[in-house]
């Protein structure tokens, strides 16, 4: 960690010009292997003894550069860059909860994320208790204790989104840490909207974030991608974790050493060295150097994007909210909001650029809405540097049973917005008149 502020670490964290034949531009290795020089150096190198790379799937340069300079930002301790958003969550939550246990997990996560908590997650023995409200502390930790549940012991991680999507619900990740760890449980918070420039959950308390960098971080809509990232303070060896605590081939006999646990070798770090070396080297949902080239692109800008998008979302929210045929807006960040204390609290640079709102009408209003915007474009996306509609009933909430719908508030009449870099004044105009179109 460097003792750089922000602006500065997010051009200039993790790459060395000196060491890259003095490109001071991230240089995309595009290896697929690397050369060892000569047997010990090969052998060093493979059981982790000295810095250096082997092959792409387990690690690579420009990857690497990606991976370093999130951490920096995000305050983390280390990271690991895969393939998506969807990779890095579901590299997390079975790297906490592998060989069964439970989740516990609010309905309003992101989509792909409820169908896999929901469908796919409970065939590898990974179930999730879903709570209506993520801020309930005492009926979380119900859930937690209830003997007729599977036990206190059966909980493997509270997982959360630091701010929802498309309601902009903010957790209180402070008061559910501090639950979490007093049961021994870690805390993984998916920190996609706010991105670290607004909101850094390891500061907060959370053991593990993980990012779609597809959306804000990278900022472009050209590039798919995901990052966990770790801090060191939680203690995998509490002994509900035994794949953190049991000898390691690969760390052991493999290194032609005693057999070592990931704890032993890593102690606070054993979960994010282990998410790499059994996930991603084992499952290989990797990050291609030219993806990773393109998000440490997209984060050089990142706080003036950031803020920027964020301050055209609040004049936005404020314009919707006077609207006669808008029944109502969904941004935690607009003054007088449900959350507004947690907000100034844990906020203080905003929200983000995500929004919603109800239309007065039902899906024929919403349609005609989404067909007459000329500078939103419709697609199924956040955080691009171009504003972004869409219909979450028929695009990004499809996965969502009904009764998750109803729970999240989210229904025929919403619109979620993603505002971009274009001027607030013509975003507004945009809005204005697909208003006059639609309820002439
Ligand atoms: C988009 C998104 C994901 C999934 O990320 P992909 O990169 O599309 O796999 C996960 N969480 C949130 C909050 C997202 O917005």
């Amino acid at each position: 960690m460097s003792d750089h502020q922000f602006a500065t670490s997010q051009v200039h964290a993790g790459f060395d010009p000196g060491a890259n034949a003095d490109s001071v531009t991230p240089v995309i290795y595009s290896n697929a292997a690397f050369w060892l020089e000569n047997s010990q150096r090969g052998h060093d190198v493979a059981n982790g003894d000295i810095p250096g790379f082997l092959y792409s799937r387990v690690s690579n340069p420009t990857v690497s550069f990606l991976e370093k300079r999130i951490a920096e930002l995000d305050g983390a301790k280390e990271a690991v860059a895969v393939a998506s958003g969807m990779a890095a969550i579901t590299y997390a939550i079975l790297n906490a909860a592998e060989g069964g246990g439970r989740i516990i997990a609010p309905y309003d996560v992101y989509g792909g994320t409820f169908d896999s908590l929901r469908t796919l997650l409970p065939q590898f023995g990974v179930h999730t208790d879903f709570v209506e409200d993520i801020n309930d502390i005492d009926h979380i930790e119900s859930l937690i204790g209830d003997p007729n549940n599977t036990g206190d012991t059966d909980v493997k991680a509270i997982f959360a989104e630091s701010v929802s999507n498309p309601t902009t619900v903010i957790t209180d990740v402070e008061a559910l840490a501090e639950l979490a760890h007093r049961h021994g449980i870690p805390l993984i918070i998916d920190n996609t909207l706010p991105t670290p420039y607004l909101y850094r959950p390891l500061e907060h308390g959370a053991d593990i974030v993980v990012y779609s960098t597809t959306k804000a971080l990278s900022g472009h809509g050209n590039a798919i991608g995901g990052v966990v990232t770790s801090g060191d303070s939680f203690d995998w060896a509490n002994g509900r974790y035994p794949q953190f605590t049991e000898p390691e081939y690969i760390l052991g006999e493999a290194a032609g050493r005693a057999p070592r646990s990931f704890a032993e070798a890593a102690g606070p770090l054993a979960f994010i060295r282990r998410l790499r070396l059994k996930y991603l080297r084992l499952t290989g949902a990797v990050l291609g150097p030219f993806e990773a080239y393109l998000q440490l692109i997209g984060l050089e800008t990142l706080s003036e994007r950031v803020s920027k998008e964020t301050a055209s979302a609040t004049a936005v929210a404020k314009y919707l909210s006077q609207q006669p045929h808008v029944t109502k807006v969904n941004y935690s960040g607009l003054p007088g909001s449900a959350q507004a204390d947690l907000v100034a609290e844990h906020y203080p640079l905003g929200i983000g650029s995500v929004l919603s709102f109800e239309l007065e009408g039902g899906a024929v209003q919403t349609a005609a809405f989404i067909n007459s915007v000329k500078l939103f474009s419709y697609l199924a996306n956040i955080g691009d540097a171009r504003s972004l509609i869409v219909d979450p009933v028929n695009t990004t909430h499809r996965e969502f049973t009904q009764e998750a719908r109803t729970i999240n508030g989210v229904d025929a009449t919403t619109i979620r917005l993603s505002i971009g870099l274009e001027n607030p004044d013509d975003i507004i105009a945009d809005l204005e008149q697909a208003f006059q179109k639609v309820y002439a």
